[in-house]
């Protein structure tokens, strides 16, 4: 018997009728045994998320004002999910509890995370399945970092012998013995963590998108979906701007080499997106590439200096000012007597011209000067070792559709080209290279 950890995220779980959908899921698979809820989610675009409230209610608390109506708001949330689903389950109990640790100033962590508590509650009691409390099970150092050790320990004693359980994402037991939460999203954390410790076969994560696409929708008219994508190629995507999945909700599977299943609560039929160990690659893209994304805002700090290649120690000073500012790096294209460093906008924002005075005092280049407005794109297939003219055919897009690259980057892995353009031309650039890869390969199949 295989075994699938499935986390259900909150527009998953939004209401009663969402709720029943992901329930059918569960039912139709003996394997998905554990179950980790989200808190609810938006029913419609302007509504707001549970956890969103409960932040809400507990800076009210905070500050010593009346949170009554805000604790009421959430509660009657959950009113009307037990109602609709027809299950005899009560959380007044509960909500009294919240409320006076809420009054006694119990963290905003701990309040957070009340969402996902109270959620798993109900969803086990309509399920019938046993509720094991994430504060139990999941637990972080001193620094904030997840125990790994002692987090798989727990949870495999818990769920030893325990056929079906619901275990709440999202947060966990703080060294000091208080609730902690992940970052926001975090339940895609948990469910990893949970698949990870238990060995499941497959880690199922249910959303409300059929998996990762090709390229971002808001660019390209409904682009072609991802059917299987590796661990690094979701890395240099996810880091590129595509969402789907918390950043950090890879590794504790992909330690373990589980697979993760993108799938839609709202169309179960649809295989969604694999993501899988690198060892796993056979199926590779019919387009060559695996995807296309990319984000705007960068700057370029240009820099030129005759015989820049024999002076030693040149790059390591100019990073250095860098790091003692605090500034992350991107990438650093370099020629013989020049070099570029480019930086995400946010990073520098406010520290410019100090850290151009003290570039120019500790290197002396012959020129310096900062360019603003760059955009990044990154071409991102494993298909691409393999396969010769990859990158003739990405310069050859963006030579038609006259757009000029300033900066090009590729990976030693060559998993990845990365191109950097003027913010102008960015949604251009995406559009000609998902032309290049995706249309021609439709239109010659
Ligand atoms: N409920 C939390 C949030 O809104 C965590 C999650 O949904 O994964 O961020």
């Amino acid at each position: 018997m295989s075994l699938k950890v499935v986390k259900f995220g909150g527009s998953s779980l939004a209401d009663a009728g969402q709720m029943k959908k992901a329930a059918d899921i569960i039912r139709a698979d003996a394997d998905r045994r554990y179950v980790v809820p989200s808190a609810p989610g938006k029913r419609f675009s302007a509504d707001t998320k549970v956890t969103d409230l409960l932040y809400r209610c507990y800076d009210l608390a905070e500050k010593g004002e009346n949170f009554s109506a805000v604790l009421e708001e959430i509660q009657s949330r959950y009113n009307e999910i037990i109602s609709g689903l027809g299950v005899d389950f009560s959380i007044d109990a509960d909500i009294r509890e919240i409320e006076e640790n809420f009054r006694k100033r119990a963290g905003r962590d701990y309040a957070a995370s009340r969402g996902e508590y109270l959620n798993g509650k109900v969803f086990a009691a309509y399920l019938g399945f046993q509720f094991v409390d994430a504060a139990e099970v999941i637990f972080f150092r001193e620094d904030g970092s997840l125990n790994q050790e002692k987090t798989s320990e727990s949870l495999r004693k818990a769920l030893d012998g325990v056929a079906y359980a619901v275990i709440p994402g999202f947060y966990g037991c703080g060294a000091d013995g208080y609730v902690r939460t992940f970052s926001r999203g975090g339940s895609d954390v948990t469910g990893s963590i949970v698949a990870g410790a238990v060995r499941a076969n497959l880690y199922e994560n249910w959303t409300d998108v059929s998996g990762f696409l090709v390229a971002d929708p808001r660019i390209i008219d409904k682009p072609a979906p991802i059917r299987t994508i590796t661990y690094t190629e979701l890395r240099e995507l996810s880091y590129m701007g595509a969402s789907v999945l918390h950043e950090e909700a890879i590794f504790p599977v992909r330690s373990a080499g589980i697979p993760i299943n993108i799938r839609n609560t709202n169309d179960p039929s649809a295989p969604g997106t694999m993501i899988v160990p690198e060892s796993h690659d056979e199926e590779v893209s019919a387009y060559t590439i695996t995807g296309l994304a990319g984000k705007k805002n960068f700057m370029a700090i240009n820099l030129h200096k005759d015989r820049m290649n024999s002076q030693i120690g040149f790059c390591r000073d100019v990073l250095d000012v860098l790091a003692e500012n605090g500034v992350c790096i991107e990438h650093m294209p370099s020629s013989i007597d020049s070099m570029t460093v480019i930086i995400d906008h946010a990073q520098i924002a406010g520290k410019e011209d100090e850290i151009m005075t003290q570039i120019r005092k500790r290197v002396n280049p012959d020129d310096l000067y900062l360019e603003d407005g760059i955009a990044l794109v990154a071409v991102v297939g494993r298909g691409m070792c393999r396969t010769r003219g990859v990158a003739a055919r990405i310069f050859a897009a963006l030579a038609h559709a006259r757009i000029n690259v300033k900066m090009i980057d590729q990976g030693s892995s060559e998993l990845n080209v990365i191109v950097g353009v003027n913010e102008e031309d960015f949604e251009q650039a995406i559009r000609c290279i998902y032309d290049m890869f995706v249309n021609a390969a439709e239109v010659s199949r």
